[in-house]
């Protein structure tokens, strides 16, 4: 019974120390993405690209991000996703 004890303890010490490396890795996310919300404003976005995107996981769409901030600008034109299709259309036939 004793023993049940210490090893509840340990799991709870452990716990506390995931708990709190927990939060302060939120923090980091939080304040990173308090920076590309800054950083992306001063970007002229004056390259950008077509590509996949995966907005949450198991969810991918194809739209047009900047090369240097990485931001997504919105969708593709009709030709741009035309021209994507056909690109990856010529990678899948050298393969
Ligand atoms: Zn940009």
């Amino acid at each position: 019974m004793g023993k049940a004890v210490t090893n509840i303890e340990t799991n709870n010490l452990t716990d506390i120390r995931i708990k709190n490396r927990v939060e302060a890795l939120y923090k980091i996310i939080e304040e990173a993405n308090k920076e590309f919300g800054i950083i992306r404003k001063k970007c002229s976005h004056s390259k950008c690209e077509v590509n996949y995107y995966c907005w949450a996981v198991g969810h991918i769409s194809i739209k047009k991000i900047c090369k240097i901030c990485r931001e997504v600008i919105g969708n593709p034109s009709e030709e741009e996703l035309s021209y994507f299709n056909d690109t990856l259309g010529l990678l899948n036939k050298n393969k």
